[in-house]
């Protein structure tokens, strides 16, 4: 096996959770390009539903697979916390668990009412732009006693219980708080039994509830086991498996894996590991089997790609493995026969690093690490158009470390395409059983290894506020120019309404010819998309030189759209009629300008202003 650095991968892992987050963003957050969104979240429904994370590449906060994706995370902490303190990752990890469950006990507002959604899938796909400056409304969706969600409720359920255990010995009252709405949680799952989908139906379309929820029920049931040792809810967890979905011979499903929809393949390692019942043994072994060797007897597999990838379904293929790897690590840390540990060991190891290099295209599928990673993920944020548009610009603006993408194909084969959300976005679900697997690594191969001290680099930033200009008209006594406002921020996105742009010009022959300032009039004409333009006024009256103001206030300016990232205006300096005096070549702001007809190009001779800061171009 190639000698990765798993310390760094597993801190960029993590790092692909702070760039996902929705909110008002904390003091230590990391992510440059990253700033508050969603602030009114759950303004709708009268709570503050802020907080949590973006789903995938887009900024719908789906609870159900973050649910699943902060269980997820949790559990590896719980199996392998000595794999992030060797990579020196505990603080991040538990950090960025908490991101999700501090907003999972808030969206919990009554014992039986659990906000399960906010954003609406299809308004927010529709959008490509930053999270900063989302334009749409964003609903929020819930689950309550009339209209039930025992997957979603059994689910987040399982995620506080889980997380519980791990804040246990560094926050005792965390835990504590945990725990509560955790048996709260299950309790409405188990009493008002139903289908998340059912009720939110927004969800149906993107993660519609196909296993149902006593997968979840079980699921939910370990975990709380597993907090409080009472047994009552490990019965309610082996109760519930009676519901598992099962094959046409009655034995529960063994060919997929454990993933945001089906959780009855965790929850039947867990019951293995503590009841060791066989039945659940069993059940677990057909899974590992099925992915490895075959299933005994029926030599059913998992596909594998030429280059040794298993391939289980085309849409985010390298979630399934990487879950599937977490699993095969958890179970070969359990089962006592050698070959078996050694099985599903190496199938899990051969797994986490084709995704990190080890594969036919020599390339890593995690954004920022490794060799020839992906650069264009399907994914909203990072990419930070200003246009709506995944071709502006045609390159991403930032670096999302850590995400792992979809993946390739069944023959190995990947293009690393902005537009293909089947193997090319990035999600929360996705990194999940991969950070857990890479903290397994990392206790196996890390030895010695170190994360990168200064992560990450500062990013070269690019010209966010600027003027484009071009000369519209001029005479003998006036100018007109063409200016189009840009606001491209990125580092973050951020809307504005003060926005304003000075044009310098010199006044030395007005002057000679017995004018002044008095003299000229500015006006706003032609074309104007709301600016309001000043008079002039000083700014060095012994060199003559006077600017107006063409302020935009009142007018929002962001990076959203074709029409809402600049604004135009054309405006004139005039001069006395029959005067002949007027002369732009020496004029600061004519500099650079483009010519009568051309487009209208960057100059930094129009500086430009945000709420009154000076933020971009030169004063003479
Ligand atoms: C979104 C993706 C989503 C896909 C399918 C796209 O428009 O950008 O985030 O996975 O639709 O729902
Ligand atoms: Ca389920």
């Amino acid at each position: 096996a190639s000698d990765y650095n798993y310390a760094e991968a597993l801190q960029k892992s993590i790092y692909f959770y702070e760039a996902q987050r929705s909110g008002p963003l904390p003091d230590n957050n990391r992510v440059e390009w990253r700033g508050d969104s969603g602030l009114q979240d759950g303004a709708d429904v009268g709570h503050d539903l802020t907080g949590g994370w973006y789903d995938a590449g887009d900024h719908v906060k789906f609870g159900f697979p973050m649910a699943a994706t902060a269980t997820m995370l949790a559990w590896s902490v719980y199996e392998y916390r000595e794999g992030y303190e060797q990579a020196g990752q505990l603080d991040e990890i538990l950090d960025n668990i908490r991101w999700a469950t501090d907003y999972f006990m808030k969206a919990h507002t009554a014992p039986n009412e659990l906000w399960g959604q906010v954003g609406n899938g299809t308004a927010d796909h529709n959008w490509w732009g930053p999270a900063e400056v989302m334009p749409m409304e964003r609903p929020a969706y819930k689950i309550d006693a009339n209209n039930p969600g025992s997957d979603l409720a059994g689910e987040t359920a399982a995620a506080l219980a889980a997380s519980s255990i791990i804040f246990r010995d560094s926050d005792p009252a965390y835990a504590d708080k945990l725990l509560r709405h955790a048996k709260e949680l299950y309790d409405f799952a188990d009493q008002y039994r139903g289908k998340y989908s059912d009720s939110i139906t927004d969800a149906r379309q993107f993660y519609n509830s196909w296993s149902g929820y006593a997968d979840e029920l079980s699921w939910g049931g370990v975990w709380l086991y597993l907090a409080t040792e009472d047994e009552a809810y490990l019965d309610k967890a082996i109760a519930a498996s009676e519901l598992w979905g099962t094959n046409q011979q009655g034995e529960w499903d063994y060919k997929w894996t454990h993933a945001w929809d089906d959780k009855h393949y965790g929850a039947q390692l867990l019951l293995a590991r503590i009841t060791e019942d066989p039945r659940f043994i069993r059940s677990v072994e057909k899974n590992i089997e099925f992915w490895t060797t075959g299933v005994q007897g029926t030599g059913e597999r998992v596909t594998y790609t030429p280059g040794g990838l298993a391939h289980l379904d085309q849409w985010g293929v390298l979630r399934y493995a990487a879950n599937q790897a977490f699993l095969a690590f958890v179970y070969s840390d359990w089962v006592d026969d050698p070959a078996k540990q050694l099985n599903a060991r190496s199938f899990a190891e051969r797994q986490i690093l084709y995704m990190l290099g080890d594969n036919p295209r020599n390339s890593s599928y995690v954004v920022g690490f490794g060799n020839n990673p992906p650069q264009r993920p399907h994914h909203r944020t990072s990419h930070g158009s200003w246009a709506d548009s995944q071709n502006v610009p045609d390159y991403h603006r930032h670096i999302l470390y850590g995400a792992l993408v979809g993946g390739p194909t069944a023959t190995d084969s990947y293009t690393d395409s902005i537009s293909d959300y089947v193997s090319n976005e990035v999600a929360i679900d996705y990194n999940a059983g991969f950070t857990g697997a890479l903290a397994r690594m990392m206790i196996l191969h890390g030895q010695g290894q170190q994360p990168l001290p200064s992560f990450p680099a500062p990013e070269e930033r690019e010209d966010e506020m600027f003027v484009e200009a071009s000369v519209n008209a001029s005479g003998s006594n006036f100018v007109e120019i063409r200016a189009l406002l840009n606001n491209r921020s990125g580092w973050p996105a951020r809307a504005s309404e003060e926005m304003s742009f000075r044009y310098y010009v010199d006044l030395s022959e007005a002057v000679e010819a017995g004018y002044g300032p008095e003299d000229i009039t500015v006006t706003a004409g032609g074309y104007n998309q709301g600016a309001a333009v000043s008079q002039l006024q000083p700014h060095d009256t012994a060199r003559h030189i006077y600017y107006t103001t063409v302020d935009f206030t009142g007018t929002r300016i962001y990076p959203g759209g074709q029409s809402a990232y600049r604004k135009e205006v054309q405006f004139r300096i005039t001069a006395p009629l029959n005067t002949s005096f007027w002369d732009n070549t020496n004029d600061f702001s004519f500099q650079g300008l483009a010519p009568q007809g051309a487009s209208p190009i960057k100059t930094p001779y129009i500086p430009v202003f945000d709420a009154g800061q000076h933020v971009f171009g030169e004063l003479p």
